[in-house]
């Protein structure tokens, strides 16, 4: 996953701390004193230091979110804001500073207000270290559907035991705020129901091996009902011969009744991009497949040439041959119903020695099909810093009615969120002149947050079949050679 997380690009703030953070850094970083080093129980005793210094930090750290939050409110209510739109914003800006993404900033906030204004003797036990921040966060989560008075109650009736959490898991910590809250109030729990149902979403995440995890999250009957009618079809099929396991005929009955073909790609493009040496040459530079993240050469070469697609159709779009040295592959595969799957290439070109990806400028107001898709492959998701989530809007960098030119270099991926927020006043971006797209985000506080594209495929460091390519005829000749005995000899243990 180390890959996946470099792949989000270089991401920095610009950003000294305060002479009294850094006496306090200095500080934690001098542990283990030397004179406790060699006394196992006072080095026990640092660690239970630094762990209740740790719930201190994230108390302190809820203040400071609350008093950040009315300070901007106000500031925006004299800059005329509507009453409605106020405190926009201040959870991005929150989430930059901790370097997290926006929605969880949105929750850190959440926590934060729930805590310093309704639930003080969580707070308490928080800033004493009897609590630490996930474990106030599973209270402020189990009382969340009470009003405030009630939530104040059970913060109440719970203080007595806050300390007596000691050693309780994290379940009998959830079972007893839910206790206090259904006592409390039971409609609740009736109102906490409607609620979870608004919740249902479906959502995809990356699995070991080129596998993904689809996940929905239903109500009990519906999800219990499709269970169900995977497990009689794929029970009926394999007593009629089918040799798949029911596991395997569940999982293809699920793709084939979603998408309505058999083989689970129809009217959908995947967008995989790789080198021309990963493509063309059997090179080992790892490819990328958008809405996923990394996989391997071998893995992306055979996706594009699945056994039994010698009638498709493969052509080649884009060129834009003089422009650069080192070239990428952009690799599109998509089918309609009923059709072959069809396999596009796509030459995108990067610059000779800092690998950043070329191409036209436009001068519409929109960005074209190919500056699009250029700057989503080049962004690979949200260019805001820590935010992870899928580039759904190609946004000008400078905007347009300032006079900003609808080209890559002043183009960025955004997830709606971060789009919305970079709209709001105080916010500005400008890109850097440099040889990597890079992005300064100013903040209406007068942060800058920088975000630099990430690294181009095969830009990185080493590429084992590109330095395989530079050695002798002859000692190439030889290590295919011992290759080919290593293959013939049988397996030992
Ligand atoms: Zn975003």
């Amino acid at each position: 996953m180390k890959a996946a997380a470099l792949s989000a690009g270089a991401q920095e703030d610009v950003y000294t701390p305060s002479a009294s953070a850094r006496d306090l850094i200095a500080a934690v970083a001098s542990f283990p004193s030397k004179a406790c080093s060699d006394h196992s129980a006072e080095l026990i005793d640092q660690l239970r230091d630094l762990e209740d210094l740790k719930s201190a930090v994230a108390a302190a750290q809820a203040r400071i979110a609350v008093v950040f939050d009315l300070a901007e409110r106000r500031a925006q209510a004299e800059a005329g804001v509507p009453a409605a739109d106020r405190g926009q914003g201040v959870a991005a800006q929150i989430a930059l500073a901790r370097r997290e993404s926006p929605s969880r900033g949105n929750r850190l906030l959440g926590l934060a207000r729930a805590l310093v204004t309704e639930m003080p003797h969580t707070l308490a036990a928080l800033d004493s270290g009897r609590l630490n921040e996930w474990r106030a966060t599973l209270l402020v989560r189990e009382t969340a559907c009470l009003s405030a008075a009630d939530r104040c109650a059970v913060d109440e009736e719970l203080s007595p035991h806050t300390g007596t959490f000691d050693g309780a898991g994290d379940r009998a910590l959830i079972a007893a705020a839910r206790t206090a809250a259904y006592r409390r109030d039971p409609r609740s729990a009736t109102q906490r129901v409607s609620h979870a149902a608004a919740e249902r979403h479906v959502s995809l995440r990356p699995a070991p091996d080129t596998m993904t995890y689809l996940t929905a999250l239903l109500p009990v009957a519906q999800g219990v009902g499709m269970y169900a009618a995977l497990t009689r079809h794929a029970d009926s099929l394999r007593s009629a011969g089918d040799t798949r396991s029911r596991g395997q005929l569940m999982a293809d009955t699920l793709v084939e009744r979603t998408t309505g073909t058999p083989r689970g790609i129809t009217g959908v493009e995947l967008q995989l991009v790789m080198t021309d040496r990963t493509l063309l040459r059997g090179g080992n530079e790892p490819a990328h497949l958008n809405g996923y993240g990394i996989v391997p050469a071998a893995w992306a070469r055979t996706t594009m040439n699945p056994a039994g697609m010698a009638n498709s159709a493969t052509r080649t779009t884009g060129s834009r041959p003089g422009i650069t040295g080192g070239t990428a592959g952009g690799v599109v595969g998509s089918a309609g119903p009923g059709q072959e799957l069809r396999v596009w290439v796509r030459r995108l070109y990067t610059a000779p020695g800092t690998g950043d990806l070329l191409a036209v400028d436009s001068s519409a107001r929109l960005f074209n099909e190919g500056q699009r898709r250029f700057i989503e492959v080049r962004d690979r998701s949200c260019r805001t810093p820590y935010c992870d989530a899928p580039i759904r809007q190609v946004d000008h960098v400078l905007p347009w009615q300032d006079a900003g030119p609808t080209s890559l270099w002043n183009g960025a991926g955004l997830c709606e969120a971060c789009n919305h927020t970079k709209e709001i006043n105080g916010w500005k971006a400008t890109t850097r002149t440099g040889p990597t797209h890079t992005i300064d985000l100013r903040t209406p506080t007068g942060h800058t947050y920088r975000s630099a594209a990430p690294p181009a495929l095969g830009t990185g460091s080493g590429e084992p079949a590109h330095a395989q390519s530079r050695l002798p005829r002859r000692e190439k000749r030889h290590h295919i050679r011992a290759l080919k005995r290593a293959h013939r000899q049988p397996l030992t243990a």
